[in-house]
């Protein structure tokens, strides 16, 4: 028996969004820290864990690991990629690859996805304090692109 684990260890964490109920990523404290307003930034408590919710339907981006706080678009500095539909959203957070830049690139020889690509590599890329989902956009740019090109 391991009675000195400490208590807290042994919360379970949900990671079904408490709205929609699909199942969210966890995302570091960081990234809430640095995308919340402080509104809201002032009630995050740092031992909870914090999850994503990438449901565009759905209007909770992040939720608590116990269900006892979400937060909305509206919490954030930056409007939220896949959740607001606006074409000047960004889809890459780090290079400001906006869904109407993607557009622009269609037709043309410019390769969104290779360019943040060789960024990421050179390791300029900052994801986990730019982009609300806390993680590479990659996956979503190159959804997107491979989107429009149909
Ligand atoms: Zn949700």
């Amino acid at each position: 028996m391991d009675c000195c684990a400490p208590s807290n260890m042994t919360e379970a964490i949900k990671t079904e969004c408490p709205s929609c109920g699909e199942k969210g990523k966890n995302v570091q404290l960081i990234t809430l820290k640095s995308l919340l307003r402080a509104s809201a930034l002032e009630t995050v408590e740092p031992k909870n864990s914090y999850v994503f919710c990438s449901n565009p339907a759905c209007p909770i981006v992040y939720f608590s690991g116990n269900h006892s706080q979400t937060f909305e678009e509206n919490n954030l500095k930056v409007p939220v990629y896949p959740k607001n539909q606006s074409v000047d959203v960004p889809v890459c957070y780090c290079f400001d690859w906006t869904r109407e830049r993607l557009f622009q690139t269609v037709g043309t020889d410019q390769k969104p996805a290779d360019e943040i690509k060789s960024h990421v590599q050179a390791g300029r890329c900052g994801c986990e304090v730019n982009n609300p989902q806390g993680a590479c956009c990659l996956g979503n740019v190159n959804a997107f692109v491979r989107g429009i090109n149909l």
